[in-house]
Formats: structure tokens, sequence, C-alpha cells
């Protein structure tokens, strides 16, 4: 379910994104109440809610294939949050947010292409 929303990501932006333990909130943007990832058992608030920080920091990776574009110019896909990352100088994952939602239509789009292309 978070790949495919991850896949997704305009109509991602739309949605809440709040994270607890791999799950994902699909409710509204901005909703009331309790998070919940529709078909998920799983109920949180905001306090238990995992920080905005992504765990994989420091995860080795290598470089995600590009497209023709050059997209995503040497990041690396984060095997935890599906976010595109940069490397540091050791070939491991730099510090980072969580995916949740892409910052430009621009991004959204290749993000997207990135994903019909090479898939996981
Ligand atoms: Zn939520
Ligand atoms: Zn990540």
């Amino acid at each position: 379910m978070t790949r495919t929303l991850a896949a997704l990501p305009g109509a991602a932006r739309r949605l809440c994104l709040s994270r607890r333990n791999g799950e994902i909130c699909t409710r509204e943007d901005g909703h009331r109440g309790l998070h919940h990832r529709t078909g998920g058992r799983l109920l949180w608030n905001d306090l238990q809610a995992d920080p905005p920080e992504c765990a994989a920091a420091g995860t080795p990776a290598d470089p995600a294939p590009t497209l023709d574009d050059g997209f995503p110019g040497g990041r690396a896909v984060c095997p935890v949050c599906w976010a595109f990352v940069a490397l540091t100088g050791e070939g491991a994952l730099a510090p980072h947010d969580s995916w949740r939602g892409d910052e430009s239509r621009h991004e959204a789009d290749r993000r997207r292409a990135w994903f019909n292309a090479f898939g996981w």
C-alpha cells in the first residue's frame, strides 16, 4: 500500500501522509482525529506518529538508474520511505525526511516516470 501511494504523487499530495511503523495515513490532508490508513487496523495520533526524519539515513545504497534527462540525478531510492535521497561520500543515504509527497509538479512527474520505467 505504501508503495502504491508513493507511485501516485499527484494523489498523495492531497493526503495526510502521517507515518507510523510503516503505515501511512490516507485520510485527507488536514483532517481531524486519529490518523488511519484505508484498510489498515492501526490508528495513531500526532504524538505516536513517526518523526519526520527517515530512519534509513546511513544505510548503504547505490545511485538509482536515470531517466533520459538524468533524473534522479545520482540520488538513491530510500528502501524505507521511497524518497529520492542524496548519497554521502561513503555511499550511504544522507539524513532526510520521510517522503510525504513531492515538492513540485515537475518532481512529481519525474518521480512517476521513474517508477513507471524502473518499478520495484
Ligand atoms: Zn492523518
Ligand atoms: Zn527514507
